[in-house]
């Protein structure tokens, strides 16, 4: 499969964020090295790169619709709600409980989502110094 220029510097966006990233999050970044994208563009090539695996979606609480890279293991976040900032947990510790709650229920369990809240060490530290 030929990947287009500008999925690429999609990709390249999506894989070095670290972080999972909105749309726009990813069109502001992509306009700094290609001031001809169309943000349909974008939103066009985000579609086609889920398609085709070459990144994942998820959703947080927001309802927003984020992008991060395909292929990471089955992991969790850990959200900021001060300042926003998401990483991965590649923790997981639902999988014997799934299990149990599958024999217990009947349910064929495919699929869950977990995000932690609270605070960064950054942001605690700011507000121990006082400036949140
Ligand atoms: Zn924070
Ligand atoms: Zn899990």
């Amino acid at each position: 499969m030929r990947m287009t220029r500008q999925r690429k510097v999609l990709l390249e966006i999506i894989n070095q964020a670290g972080t999972p990233l909105s749309a726009e999050e990813i069109m502001f970044q992509a306009h700094q090295q290609d001031p001809s994208l169309a943000l349909s563009t974008v939103y066009r090539n985000l579609e086609k790169m889920l398609e085709l695996g070459l990144c994942q979606q998820i959703r947080f609480q927001d309802g927003l619709a984020r992008f991060e890279q395909a292929g990471l293991v089955h992991h969790h976040h850990l959200v900021c709600t001060a300042c926003g900032r998401r990483e991965a947990v590649p923790i997981c510790p639902l999988h014997q409980i799934q299990q149990q709650l599958e024999a217990s229920s009947g349910y064929q369990i495919t699929y869950h989502e977990i995000n932690l809240y609270g605070l960064c060490p950054d942001c605690q530290k700011k507000q121990t110094s006082g400036t949140i």
